[in-house]
């Protein structure tokens, strides 16, 4: 039964090879015959059926033969995006050459980028997206519009990786300097790369930047909306530089230096999942004869909404440490929510924050392992050694963050308020007299306790 099935398996494979290496020279007909015999064999491998499109050039054969490696493989990367360039979804135009790399000197080093200025149609003042009405407000007359109605839901802002990665789009970054022109008032500001929305620093005008280097990149696809406000960020952060043992007294008081900055920050999110091959070593028998047996598996898993920071001045392990954000109550992006609230587009591609992404989805995963596999037996040198990923998507998203800084005796320090719950993280000074007095008295606490033990022995006569 076994011998049958590998013969087949043999056989199989090497119809496969041959027809593979028939359509490689381009003889169609031999590829097409060797490729169905070896689907007459197994007809549940997607390889048969991707170099069976490749030897047609009808767009509707080639489609019928990609559709049906999809079905017996969904996960088939190949044929997923084969079927996507021929249904449409990713314009030719945009793949990136097979091999290809984008080099961080390539991109434009400047780039022009004009104003669009948010101002109010009754009386022409200044429009601002505000969180509490959740409208866009006129700062002078008080006129409203309203937001526009959002209806995606985050599961459908949901896009497939793989129609992105081989895409130029997918390996872009927001890189160039840009030379705005404000639509208001025409001075000219120099804006770091990926900023989308701004105010103008010489008319005060909020507009959004539009920039011929956005159009190359991902577009945000949701938005987690900011929840605080300037008032409530700052009552935050004096509570928080008040508390801990040892802050400086003046720390208080001194923070008329505070400065707290709103900003939308591009970040990626991924779904999927890994199947992780692990391997490791397990004890069998006790103390002399104790021997360690090679064991391995494979793990699969889901995950969902692994976080990954698209800008790299917001470090994704600060991201964690501001977590979580509550990624459900996102809402569809448009660009009037950044009316007033400025934002910050990736510089770190989708490409690379994918890598990120599968690192952090490994690194959690080890832990876990470790407690599952081989479970109640003595275990070393577990290793995960690559995962193979499937139904991988992704979304682009804007995530709400206070920015700010503060200075005590001279030196700055900074913070930053998670925009949705208030969290903060940052650095803060720490008063060494405060410290040294805390060492002191631990000092005082064990010399006292080796007091009492001396002369509790020394009472009951064993000195
Ligand atoms: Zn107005
Ligand atoms: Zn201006």
């Amino acid at each position: 039964m076994n011998n049958f099935h590998d013969n087949r398996e043999r056989q199989f494979e090497e119809y496969l090879r041959d027809g593979v290496t028939a359509a490689k020279a381009g003889q169609r007909r031999l590829a097409q015959s060797l490729l169905e015999r070896a689907l007459y064999i197994k007809n549940n491998d997607a390889r048969p059926y991707i170099w069976l499109s490749a030897t047609t050039d009808d767009p509707r054969e080639q489609i019928e033969y990609l559709e049906k490696a999809v079905a017996v493989d969904p996960a088939n990367a190949a044929a997923r995006r084969g079927l996507a360039l021929l249904t449409g979804k990713i314009e030719p135009q945009k793949l990136m050459p097979e091999g290809a790399g984008m080099e961080r000197g390539s991109l434009p080093r400047e780039v022009e980028a004009n104003g669009k200025a948010l101002s109010c149609p009754k009386c022409g003042g200044r429009m601002t997206f505000d969180i509490q009405y959740m409208q866009l407000t006129c700062e002078y007359c008080g006129y409203r519009e309203a937001a526009p109605e959002s209806k995606t839901q985050p599961e459908e802002a949901e896009q497939a990786l793989d129609f992105y990665v081989p895409t130029t789009r997918g390996h872009r970054w927001a890189a160039a300097q840009q030379l705005f022109k404000c639509e208001r008032c025409g001075a000219l500001s120099l804006l770091p790369p990926g900023q989308k929305a701004v105010e103008c620093s010489y008319c005060g005008a909020n507009q959004l930047v539009q920039s011929p280097e956005h159009e190359e990149l991902i577009d945000p696809q949701l938005i987690a909306l900011m929840q605080l406000n300037e008032q409530q960020v700052n009552d935050l952060a004096r509570r928080w530089l008040s508390k801990g043992l040892f802050s400086p007294d003046g720390l208080f008081h001194s923070n008329s230096t505070l400065r707290l900055r709103p900003a939308y920050y591009s970040c990626w999110t991924f779904d999927g999942v890994v199947e992780a091959r692990w391997s490791c070593e397990v004890a069998e028998g006790n103390g002399n004869s104790k021997r360690w047996l090679p064991a391995s598996g494979v793990e699969a898993r889901f995950f969902n909404d692994v976080l990954v920071s698209g800008v790299s001045a917001l470090p994704t392990r600060e991201l964690d440490r501001l977590a979580p954000f509550y990624l459900e109550d996102m809402k569809e992006f448009k660009p009037e929510y950044l009316a007033g609230w400025p934002a910050l587009l990736y510089d770190c591609s989708l490409s690379d924050a994918s890598l990120v992404g599968r690192e952090k989805v490994l690194r959690k995963l080890r832990p876990e392992l470790y407690s599952l596999v081989e479970m109640g037996r003595e275990k070393r040198n577990l290793n995960i050694s690559g995962g193979s990923w499937s139904g991988l998507t992704f979304k682009h998203i804007l995530l709400p963050l206070w920015i700010g800084s503060y200075q005590f005796q001279g030196k700055e320090y900074r913070l930053m308020i998670n925009g949705q719950t208030g969290k903060i993280i940052g650095s803060k000074p720490k008063d060494t007299f405060k410290q040294f007095m805390a060492l002191l008295s631990i000092l005082a606490m064990i010399l006292l306790i080796l007091l009492i033990v001396w002369i509790f022995a020394g009472n009951s006569g064993l000195f």
